[in-house]
């Protein structure tokens, strides 16, 4: 005689939630298929938010800016090879900007695809990501999802944070074991990112250096921000009285209108510092690698980094710092008494003063022109006058000349509310970064995008709409790539290559979803809109009609194209 006894089960598909969840991951951004559809719909019925995309690069965008704001990693969620090939460029993206974010994309069968006999999507795909990746785990067994995510949460989070790709084969998703079992199986990750305690010699040997200083400058960079240590990043340069220069999206860590902020004198303090001290800011192009004319005088460098190899990367690194960014402010603050560390010679501090005076004169004058159509300049005084009132808005910011003038326009207040194009200066994370910060942030955001870097996100506009985002997109339209002069040279009837649809009206596109669409010629009209739609709190998008020979060829890097360049 048998007995009929039924066992518990549970299932692939439910020990990924589960494990998700148990590490406190409450949100997933993707774009369903086959095989993880399934996944998809059973996160949201478990609770878990889920926000599908119209393009998996895009929503691995919004995953590592997710990661960037929360120190979680974000999730991203995509189908096999061509899915997993396209959410692979925001992980690449995210590892390079030392954003956490875990890219989990369904894969095919391993036999067939090993054997390489011809499968649906077929893709090596763990191998495609492992160096695009900080780290890159394929799951087998059900038993082991608990340990891969585990892994996987605590690769990308701790030490320098980076991306992560998890493999998940559709097979494992069906897989069944015991309940039970499964329910033992998985891991509660305990302190992800541990602290990192600087050696104590390390911090005497920085605050020496410090001691030594004349013209000491501080160089806050997104590490800092994404630390998290606001306050002790605030006493430091507060009670030093050290000038201090924030990269891009560091801006608001202290207020852009600070008095020790240096940035409208910062090929001033760049030339001129003696000591620099890099907090969470590395030596790359973005800092022309620390050496030649932008960096004039010799210097000497403290370096705050917890990614130990990061030092003498690009020049000798006089002081290292080696730990996480709140322990080694924290140690240097402890030490600032006991170094005997005053304020800096009022020399150094007047001659900063004076060259932020002039810089400022100069750039209100360019602010204060109202030309016919408006340029840069006049919309972003627009722009940065109604974020004024608004200083806890998430600010998305990408393109050439939109991207360079933004920055030094706009002001920021609060800690990690700019995103940007980041370390590698790239196109596309628009919309992804938008509907990532207002997800997980429940605050407005507003996209200050140039017309051609909105291109690679803009269907992004319906998943906006759909999940009723308070997101604002503002088209700086002059209706091309850098500029929308150019012509085809040979008289033809073909476009040249960096030019768009003239008078494109870029707000009807998000009227088709149901959002608010805005033309906008003027600085009023402009102003009035941005009023308008931040109070709806509501998708909106405004057409920034700006004139089409306003802008430079690649923003400020024209010196990175190859022709420009060998012209010098
Ligand atoms: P920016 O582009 O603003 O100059 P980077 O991305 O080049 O900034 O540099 C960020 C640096 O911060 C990286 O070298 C990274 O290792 C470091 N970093 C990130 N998080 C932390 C942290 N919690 N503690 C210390 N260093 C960190």
């Amino acid at each position: 005689m048998t007995h009929n006894v039924s066992v518990e089960v549970t299932d692939g598909f439910h020990l990924v939630i589960d494990a998700l969840k148990q590490n406190g991951i409450d949100t997933i951004f993707g774009l369903v298929g086959i095989p993880i559809t399934d996944l998809a719909r059973l996160a949201q019925a478990e609770g878990m938010r889920f926000i599908g995309f119209r393009h998996e690069q895009n929503a691995g965008n919004a995953a590592a800016i997710a990661g960037y704001i929360t120190q979680k990693p974000g999730i991203c969620l995509t189908v096999s090879a061509p899915g997993f090939l396209n959410g692979l460029t925001a992980l690449a993206n995210a590892t390079t900007n030392c954003f956490p974010m875990i890219l989990i994309s369904g894969s095919s069968e391993r036999e067939i695809v090993d054997l390489q006999q011809g499968d649906y999507e077929e893709m090596d795909q763990l191998n495609i990501a492992r160096p695009h990746a900080k780290a890159a785990f394929r799951v087998l067994k059900a038993e082991d999802i608990g340990i891969g995510i585990a892994r996987a949460i605590r690769a990308a989070v701790s030490g320098r944070p980076g991306g992560v790709y998890l493999d998940l084969p559709a097979a494992l998703l069906a897989q069944t074991i015991e309940a039970n079992h499964g329910k033992r199986s998985l891991v509660q990750v305990v302190d992800p990112a541990p602290r990192q305690l600087p050696a104590p010699e390390s911090v005497d040997r920085a605050l020496a250096l410090l001691k030594g200083a004349k013209k000491p400058l501080i160089l806050l960079g997104k590490g800092a921000a994404y630390a998290q240590a606001d306050d002790d990043i605030r006493a430091l340069v507060e009670r030093t009285g050290i000038p201090y220069l924030p990269m891009s999206m560091a801006k608001g860590l202290l207020p852009d209108t600070h008095a020790q902020c240096a940035s409208a004198a910062r090929s001033f303090v760049l030339a001129e510092a003696d000591v620099v001290v890099l907090v969470g800011a590395r030596l790359n192009w973005l800092l022309a690698h620390g050496k030649g004319k932008t960096w004039g005088k010799p210097k000497q460098f403290v370096q705050i980094d917890i990614a130990p190899t990061e030092i003498d990367s690009n020049v000798a690194i006089a002081a290292p710092l080696i730990g996480d960014i709140g322990s080694c402010v924290g140690a240097l603050l402890a030490g600032l008494d006991r170094a005997g560390i005053d304020k800096p010679e009022g020399e150094w501090l007047a001659a900063i003063a004076e060259k932020k005076e002039t810089n400022v004169a100069k750039m209100a004058a360019l602010l204060d022109k109202n030309p016919a159509p408006m340029n840069f300049h006049s919309a972003l005084r627009a722009i940065r006058d109604v974020l004024k009132q608004h200083p806890d808005i998430n600010l998305v910011n990408e393109g050439a000349n939109t991207l360079d003038y933004a920055r030094s326009i706009i002001d920021q207040y609060q800690p990690r509310k700019r995103f940007d194009s980041g370390t590698w200066g790239i196109m596309g994370i628009g919309m992804g970064y938008a509907i990532g910060a207002a997800v997980v942030s429940g605050k407005p955001v507003v996209a200050v995008e140039g017309d051609s870097a909105f291109g690679f996100s803009g269907m992004e506009l319906e998943t906006i709409c759909r999940y009723d985002l308070p997101v604002t997109t503002i088209i700086f339209n002059n209706n091309g790539v850098y500029k929308g002069t150019d012509v085809n040279p040979t008289g033809g009837a073909e476009p040249a290559p960096t030019v768009f649809v003239k008078n494109a009206r870029y707000d009807k596109m998000i009227e088709a979803f149901g959002g608010i669409g805005y033309n906008a010629t003027t600085p009023e009209e402009l102003t009035r809109a941005l009023s308008e739609a931040i109070a709806a709190g509501k998708p909106a998008l405004i057409n920034a009609v700006i004139d089409e020979t306003a802008g430079t060829e690649s923003g400020r890097l024209t010196n990175l194209n190859p022709q420009s360049a060998a012209k010098k």
